[in-house]
């Protein structure tokens, strides 16, 4: 699932930072892919999993509930992404790179296993990590 995220990452604008996210049904069928899009879009919420969201409610036929559904990203998300998941009603979350700044799925925060909410999505977070850092790494050193 994570690998899916990779490919989707690198279909990133050359500007935007390469992070990609799809999701799943809950029999594993691919629902919708995204790559984050905030320079392509001039949209500061076009992270990828916000994206990918949107396109797999579009798509799966339920309205906006994504109930069963996985996300796979790249990076664990950002708060804002993390209360998208949570929204969405996503069951579970894997990512690959851990993000000690910004991270909100266990990192600086922990959003969507908030013990006060009533929907908590599973996590696994650090899947295929030195791939999906390898993708950061590389961005970053030709960019900054
Ligand atoms: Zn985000």
């Amino acid at each position: 699932m994570v690998r899916a995220a990779i490919e989707a990452a690198a279909t990133a604008d050359p500007r935007d930072v390469p992070v990609g996210a799809v999701v799943f049904d809950s029999a594993g069928r691919e629902l919708a892919r995204a790559a984050n899009a905030r320079e392509a879009l001039g949209d500061p919420t076009a992270h990828a999993e916000i994206l990918a969201l949107r396109r797999a409610a579009a798509v799966h036929g339920e309205g906006w509930r994504l109930a069963g559904a996985t996300l796979a990203v790249t990076l664990e998300p950002c708060t804002m992404c993390a209360g998208a998941l949570v929204l969405a009603r996503i069951g579970r979350v894997v990512f690959g790179a851990w993000e000690p700044k910004t991270g909100a799925v266990g990192s600086l925060w922990d959003v969507v296993r908030d013990r006060r909410l009533t929907h908590r999505p599973e996590v696994r977070g650090g899947v295929l990590e030195a791939d999906c850092a390898a993708l950061l790494d590389n961005f970053f050193r030709t960019h900054r």
